[in-house]
Parts: structure tokens; sequence; C-alpha cells
């Protein structure tokens, strides 16, 4: 009986260590650590608005993020940091809307600061991820195998992929149909979308555009986890030069000058985000800072 119990004793000891390392080797492998010194109007919360028809602003301050409504559900673009999860969610309901409805998540980058809420808001919401096949891989691991931002640690939650999306490709809800338009460079799976919008006055065509700002401070002929970094950036740049549109938006608020053309309790403006001429001047400042870098590179 002696024996039996210390038999027993020990082998109930030897699966408790093993489980304890099994627990200790998952929680290290899931193990989030998104990068803490952020500029503070990343997170601060900025009131959801209407920006043209069914599409709705529902971001931080400076992280934007987009609603797009239907009757069948929603589409959400974007989520800032990791704590950004209730604000998008206070501001879809501020705006009437259900955040339980949402059904399509999409990111215009698979950055920590466009993602981190992203796993959280498909928990709640059970809503499909669609992610550009470029960014898939870093999608799933949470940032780690990022060519400039990567490392041992997930910089933010992974997320589970429902659908790998290409060029052109189209993202289809409740009578809405996002053209997905492969932009990489920023990442490998950087992208913008299209798609129209109407208001009882008039319709108009959007471009979420993902601008190819440039991350890594390394020469791109030193970049071997990316070799076609330069040439993805060429592509992005002249096909964005060559991109029509009424209305555009981006990843940053700051990028398309949200806070120049929108203030808080604004009344319903489409037109405040026409604006063609700041779109060329910031995709002409982005292809000078793209061929500094490609000059000093091949030095
Ligand atoms: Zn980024």
């Amino acid at each position: 009986m002696y024996f039996y119990c210390m038999y027993r004793c020990i082998l109930k000891k030897a699966l408790l260590a093993i489980n304890l390392i099994i627990t200790g080797f998952v929680a290290t492998a899931q193990k989030v650590m998104e990068p803490a010194n952020v500029p503070a109007e990343w997170s601060k919360p900025y009131p959801a608005f209407q920006i043209a028809g069914n599409l709705y602003y529902v971001g931080t301050y400076d992280l934007a993020s987009y609603l797009i409504t239907t009757p069948q559900g929603h589409i959400l673009i974007n989520t800032g940091l990791a704590a950004s999860a209730s604000q998008i969610r206070a501001g879809v309901e501020s705006l009437g809307f259900k955040f339980k409805d949402i059904r399509i998540l999409l990111t215009t980058q698979a950055h920590y600061d466009h993602m981190g809420a992203m796993a959280e808001i498909k928990r709640i919401t059970g809503a499909q991820m669609m992610v550009d096949s470029g960014d898939s891989s870093v999608v799933a691991d949470g940032g780690r195998s990022d060519y400039a931002l990567g490392g041992n640690e997930s910089v933010y939650e992974p997320v589970k992929i429902d659908r790998v999306l290409h060029d052109k490709d189209t993202v289809s809800l409740g009578g809405m149909h996002l053209t997905m338009l492969h932009h990489p460079g920023h990442t490998k799976g950087s992208c913008s979308y299209l798609f129209d919008v109407k208001d009882k006055w008039k319709s108009y065509r959007v471009l979420i555009a993902n601008m190819p700002t440039i991350v890594t401070e390394k020469s791109f002929s030193d970049i071997p986890a990316y070799p076609s970094i330069a040439k993805d950036y060429e592509y992005t740049l002249n096909a964005l030069k060559k991109q029509s549109f009424d209305i555009w938006l981006s990843s940053h608020a700051s990028q398309f000058g949200l806070h120049t053309k929108h203030k808080p309790g604004n009344k319903y403006d489409p037109a405040a985000f026409i604006d063609k001429k700041g779109y060329d001047s910031m995709i002409n400042d982005l292809q000078t800072e793209f061929l500094k870098k490609v000059k000093n590179s091949s030095l």
C-alpha cells in the first residue's frame, strides 16, 4: 500500500511538473509585448462620426478605424492598440449600431498600432478576419515575423485568419463591395480599400489608402527577409498616383489631416474629405523620401 501510494504520489508530482512546464511554455509562446513608448494621441479617445453615407470613423485621435455598416452586419477596418477595443465599441454604440453585428474584420497593414485589439474584437463579435496574403504570416504570429518590427515576442495577439485576400479581391457584405488593393512596402501585405458609399444626395468613391511610409532604418539592399522591398515601394507609389477617388482616408488620422478637416460635433459634411491636392502632395513627399532611401541604399 505504502509503495503503491508513493508510486502514485511521484507520478502525480511528475504529471503536475509536466503540466506546469507545458502551461509555462504556452504562456511564453502567447506572451504579447505591445510597445509602450508610443505617442499619447494614439490612445486618446475621439468621438465617432459619420464620414459619408454608411462609412463612419470609430478610431482614436490618431489611429483610424472605419466602420462600414450594412443591413447584413458591419465591416471594421483597423483597430488601434490593444486598449482601443473598448473605445471602438463605445464609438460604434454611440452611433446607434451593435458592436456584435460586426461580421468582417480588415486591416490596412499588420502593425501593432492597427492590429492591437483585433483578436479581442474577433472573440467578442465572432467576425471573419480577412488579410492580404503578404501579411498573413505576420498576423498569425502577432508581428514576430515582421521584416522591420519583428522579434522574439508578439507585439499584438495573433489572430486566426478566415480568408486570405489577393490584389483586387472583393470583400462583399450586405450590398457593399470593397476592392482590396495590394500596396506592399510598409509591410509585405499593406493594402488599401476602394468602395462606393452614397447618401440621399450623392455617391462617393472612397479610397482608404495605406500610405507607403518607410519603417526600416536599414538600407533596402540589407533586408534579406524582404528582398523585393524597393520594387514593392515603387509599385505602390505608382499605383497610388494613378488611383482615382472622391474621398481619401488613411491608416493614421494625421496622414489625411482629419483634425483640420473635421472637429468633434461638426455637422455631416462628406465634402470636407474631398482633397485630391492633399493626397497628391502626400504621395509626392513619400516618393521623394523613397528616392532618397534608394539613393542611399545603393551607395
Ligand atoms: Zn505601420
